[in-house]
């Protein structure tokens, strides 16, 4: 694809043909704020603040949507942009609840973010009354359509990314919102809890129930199945507090399912895990050392001939755990008695 360049505040920026202004801007580290585009999705144009103005266009056209083409001249701060943005946000604002020091999403919010940018300090519009009840029917997360700005990213992430469309806007002007099928709750919906739609929510409208913000991250890999999701674990006092999709994860690109993203942290901290060897004496478990589990075993095995013998593998376990156990099979126990569970 050839190279195109274009000019944004004055300064020349050379960039792949067929991104939009908003990427050739982002790539030279200009800084234009947005609340309803996402990387992940397709442009939307919805919010209006990434407007921009390009010399000989008329209008102020959204830069998530419009094409950067070569020779463009875009000014991303004229007094008519910030105009907009700032009404565009204000609007937003006073339609939103002002609890953002108890909301789950304070300092990570996106609108704290945006309205930070263009030093709104406060709103010359009337505020509107919370008028919607939440939907807390999901195990994993609320939905509070009072917080919602109408950005759309979770009703787009739903359908483009996940492909389930348990969720889409209804209705228009005030009474617009996200609903599922036949507006019940997300609980009775074909919604399979994947969180996708929380992590691309930019506000504490989608958030989960259980949050605590981490004091570090570690990177770790999802045990539940064989796709092997590369994790972000949010650890607080030794414990799992948060988990996300790790952007980098060659198998997930930091995407994942319900198991992944909402189940590790139970199984993680469960005082029933086993955490040490068993073994059977006098019809009682009792704990016992890894040696002494695995010099039990490898006795046992070492009375049976290699065709009484058969290794079934695991579909949960890494392909690297799956490797090493038919090569213990083959060359350890010399049997080609070899499968797994995939099949069930
Ligand atoms: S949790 Fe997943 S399936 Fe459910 S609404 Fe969100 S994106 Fe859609
Ligand atoms: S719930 Fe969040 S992601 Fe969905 S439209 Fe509202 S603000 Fe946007
Ligand atoms: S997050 Fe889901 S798909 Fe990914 S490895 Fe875990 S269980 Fe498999």
């Amino acid at each position: 694809m050839e190279n195109i360049t274009l000019t944004i505040n004055g300064q020349c920026v050379t960039v792949k043909s067929g991104a939009t202004v908003l990427e050739a801007a982002q790539a030279a580290g200009i800084y234009i704020p947005t609340l309803c585009h996402s990387p992940d999705l397709k442009p939307y144009g919805g919010c209006r603040v990434c407007v921009v103005e390009i010399e000989s266009m008329r209008g102020l056209p959204t830069s998530c949507t419009t094409p950067a083409v070569a020779g463009m001249k875009v000014h991303t701060e004229t007094e008519a942009v910030k105009k907009v943005r700032h009404t565009a946000v204000e609007l937003l604002i006073a339609d939103h609840p002002s609890d953002c020091l108890t909301c789950s999403k304070d300092q990570q919010c996106e609108l704290q973010k945006v309205a930070a940018y263009l030093g709104i300090r406060e709103t010359r519009l009337p505020k509107k009354a919370p008028s919607f009840s939440v939907d807390t029917s999901n195990p994993f997360f609320d939905l509070d359509r009072n917080k919602c700005i109408l950005c759309a990213r979770c009703t787009r992430t739903c359908s483009e990314i996940t492909c389930i469309g348990a969720i889409d806007m209804a209705n228009r002007g005030y009474s617009m919102k996200v609903a599922t099928f036949g507006d019940g709750l997300l609980f009775d919906s074909i919604c399979q809890s994947c969180g996708e739609c929380v992590a691309h929510c930019p506000v504490g409208a989608l958030a989960p129930k259980q949050s605590l913000p981490p004091t570090r991250e570690v990177v770790s890999t999802c045990a539940y199945c064989g796709v092997g999701c590369s994790l972000i674990l949010g650890v607080r006092d030794d414990k799992i507090v948060s988990v996300r999709g790790n952007p980098d994860g060659p198998a997930n690109r930091g995407k994942l399912c319900v198991k992944g993203r909402y189940g590790i942290a139970d199984f993680v901290h469960s005082p029933e895990r086993l955490t040490s060897p068993l073994i059977k004496k006098n019809g009682r478990f009792e704990k016992a050392t890894w040696e002494e589990a695995i010099e039990l075993i490898a006795g046992k095995f070492s009375s049976y001939k290699p065709e009484e013998l058969a290794v079934i593998s695991s579909s949960r376990a890494s392909n690297e755990d799956n490797y090493i156990a038919q090569k213990f099979a083959r060359a350890v126990l010399h049997t080609n008695n070899v499968d797994n569970c995939a099949r069930v």
